[in-house]
């Protein structure tokens, strides 16, 4: 009778792939937290340094709604963040390879946020692109055109040529290229010229802080 045996063998397995699979995922919650904590410990630095003064955040936004939108724009974050550099002369204490001449806004929310398109248009960039590291370049006609840099590996959801309109996602915010922590450089250029996000944006009824 050697079947109840091999029964109670398979019993002792499945048991112990239980427990694994139990193990595991513990694990996993663990390493959840510790990345959200990790995420959120990265993205205070960033405004603090380059604005020298204490982080500013409003609201409470995690990025899991729709962004705001006014007219034919909206905001590239959904809900609240926290402000790092504006545009104009910001040099970031501690980053010999951050630019001091900042052309765009900077903006966090945490690693992994979702980045929304700014105004209907096309994808002129979408991948790595110098110091902007993992960036989505559109162009919305008239001239204007809208970059998101630094957003995470392999989170870029869009390809070039593709349509977007107000809203699509574009991916997450991240750390690449010359970047200081967890955040979305967001930058607007008309003509080929980099302009103050802030009052690109004030003007279309989407004030940034
Ligand atoms: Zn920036």
């Amino acid at each position: 009778m050697p079947a109840p045996v091999i029964v109670k063998g398979a019993a002792v397995v499945a048991s112990r792939s239980r427990l694994v699979r139990k193990l595991a995922l513990f694990l996993a919650i663990v390493g959840m937290a510790l990345l959200v904590g990790t995420a959120s410990a990265m993205a205070l630095p960033i405004a603090v340094l380059a604005t020298g003064t204490s982080a500013n955040a409003v609201g409470s936004g995690e990025g899991s709604g729709l962004p705001e939108v006014s007219g034919d724009w909206g905001y590239p974050l959904a809900g609240g963040y926290t402000k790092g550099r504006g545009f104009g002369y910001h040099p970031v204490h501690g980053c010999s390879f951050c630019s001091s001449d900042h052309k765009g806004y900077d903006m966090a929310q945490g690693c992994g946020a979702r980045i929304f398109a700014t105004g209907p248009g096309r994808v002129t960039i979408a991948g790595a692109h110098y110091g902007w590291g993992n960036t989505v370049i559109i162009d919305h006609g008239r001239g204007i055109e809208t970059l998101y840099g630094h957003m995470q590996w392999d989170s870029i959801r869009v390809h070039i040529g593709q349509r977007v309109e107000t809203g699509t996602v574009l991916g997450a915010e991240g750390n690449t290229g010359n970047s200081f922590g967890c955040h979305l450089h967001f930058e607007v250029r008309v003509d080929g010229t980099a302009v103050p996000p802030e009052r690109f944006m004030a003007a279309r009824g989407l004030p940034l802080q």
